[in-house]
């Protein structure tokens, strides 16, 4: 089953308009394999699918001026239909605005903003249904790491996503161990390939051997243009979420690590 490489940029609440502008004119003027030259059937490479992630007010301008090979994803919707939720943004006005993707789960979210395992769940039970893709992130902290339960934290937090997904398709899961994120500590290519591995077994066990073939797990934490290529060469390791690294021109090297 060919899994195809996933690079995901996660500009977090960052940049002026004119910054963004600035990052989504590299990204149009790199040169990256695309689909047309490398073909699109079995026997021929896919090449990555590449999607950037600005904040909510900069998606608009974003996805105009972007290539039309790479895609926008928000980082965030609100959890049902929208109304008074006053700061929220619903998952209708994502489809409205033509955004086919959303980052749901991110530890930045669940650790400061006490997103629980099952309201990530119920969100990504919403988005699902109303079409959006979702990249859905799970990780341990480092005291979790330290004492053994990495797999247990993550198998709980992947279980609640996957309670709510019935077509796996619409979805890439994000292994961003917490102590890794920002810190410029990455995980080693050895830890990384272990816990996806693990986290493929676990969708072979609980959902399925097809959907377990065939679901991208991406690795998030400290990627950059030197560490990526080794974590590209795991088996289990089907691209990056990207974040301190995605506003910069080493993008392109992390998107060209899928070849
Ligand atoms: P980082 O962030 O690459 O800056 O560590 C990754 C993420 O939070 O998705």
């Amino acid at each position: 089953m060919v899994r195809k490489f996933f690079v995901g940029g996660n500009w977090k609440c960052n940049g002026t308009a004119e910054e963004v502008k600035k990052i989504v004119t590299v990204l149009n003027e790199a040169e990256v394999p695309s689909e047309d030259d490398v073909g699109n059937g079995p026997f021929f490479f896919s090449f990555a699918e590449v999607v950037v992630s600005p904040p909510f007010v900069f998606l608009p301008v974003v996805k105009g001026l972007l290539r039309p090979d790479f895609h926008v994803a928000a980082q965030n919707c609100w959890v049902r239909r929208g109304g008074a939720f006053t700061g929220e943004i619903s998952a209708e006005m994502l489809v409205n605005l033509g955004i086919p993707w959303v980052i749901l789960g991110h530890s930045e979210r669940r650790s400061l903003l006490n997103e629980s395992n099952e309201f990530v769940g119920d969100k990504v039970a919403y988005a699902l249904s109303l079409g959006l893709k979702v990249i859905a992130c799970v990780g341990e902290t480092l005291q979790q790491r330290e004492s053994g339960s990495t797999m247990a934290v993550v198998a709980a937090q992947t279980k609640a996503i996957a309670a709510n997904v019935s077509y796996w398709d619409n979805v890439v899961l994000a292994y961003e161990p917490v102590w890794a994120i920002g810190t410029g500590k990455v995980a080693t290519p050895a830890q990384a390939q272990e816990v996806h591995l693990e986290l493929r077994k676990w969708l072979h066990d609980n959902v399925g051997a097809e959907v377990a073939a065939s679901t991208r797990i991406i690795y998030g934490g400290s990627v950059n243009g030197a560490n990526c290529k080794e974590l590209a060469g795991q088996p289990d390791v089907d691209g990056f979420l990207v974040g301190g690294a995605s506003l910069k021109p080493e993008f392109i090297d992390i998107i060209k690590s899928a070849t």
